[in-house]
């Protein structure tokens, strides 16, 4: 079954993404546009996957106390512009004309603060476990889609947390097969 994803330039949604907007987001910086993709895991509690904790936390109404893990994470007020969740469903907390909280010290090609001028993609995981093969699907599908929206961005745009702060973040850790997402994207 194909759907038809694509992006709204002037509102910065994506089609067909469920919509749960976070209050972590800001003006990017005058003048600046996507210029590249951010791609992320993570999971809450670590490792279980299919609760409601990352849209709360995404939208400050995580319960800090609901887990001991919480506590590491009490009072962070972050955001992603999707999530890809572990059967391929995609929402969307930022639109893509602002600036989303995902990335933190951050470099890429010599540009520092990444969240200027990127898109954050989370997808629901953990560095060491395979993430779902419907996944890659909504995620090749997306990024055609910002291809098509922001000719600035190509498959050479797309970088893992760990490669733009290295030392810092390991996600989307050594269980994201990048290959396979560039055989998927038609890329050599
Ligand atoms: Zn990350």
């Amino acid at each position: 079954m194909q759907t038809d994803f694509s992006v709204y330039p002037d509102t910065g949604l994506i089609k067909p993404a469920a919509q749960c907007p976070s209050p972590n987001q800001d003006a990017r910086p005058a003048g600046v546009a996507p210029a590249m993709v951010v791609v992320h895991g993570i999971s809450l509690p670590p490792g279980e996957f299919g609760g409601p904790e990352i849209e709360a936390l995404f939208t400050n109404t995580l319960d800090f106390d609901g887990h001991p893990y919480f506590n590491e994470i009490r009072g962070l007020a972050v955001s992603a512009h999707l999530l890809i969740r572990r059967d391929g469903a995609l929402v969307q907390f930022v639109p893509f004309t602002m600036r989303a909280w995902h990335a933190g010290d951050s470099c890429f090609r010599g540009q520092y603060c990444c969240n200027d001028y990127s898109i954050g993609i989370e997808l629901e995981g953990e560095d060491e476990s395979a993430y779902d093969d419907r996944q890659y699907v909504t995620l090749q599908q997306v990024l055609s889609a910002i291809f098509d929206a922001y000719p600035a961005i190509s498959a050479r745009e797309v970088a893992g947390h760990c490669d733009i702060a290295p030392g810092r973040k390991s996600d989307p850790g050594p269980a994201f097969d990048w290959l396979r997402l560039y055989d998927g994207l038609g890329t050599p």
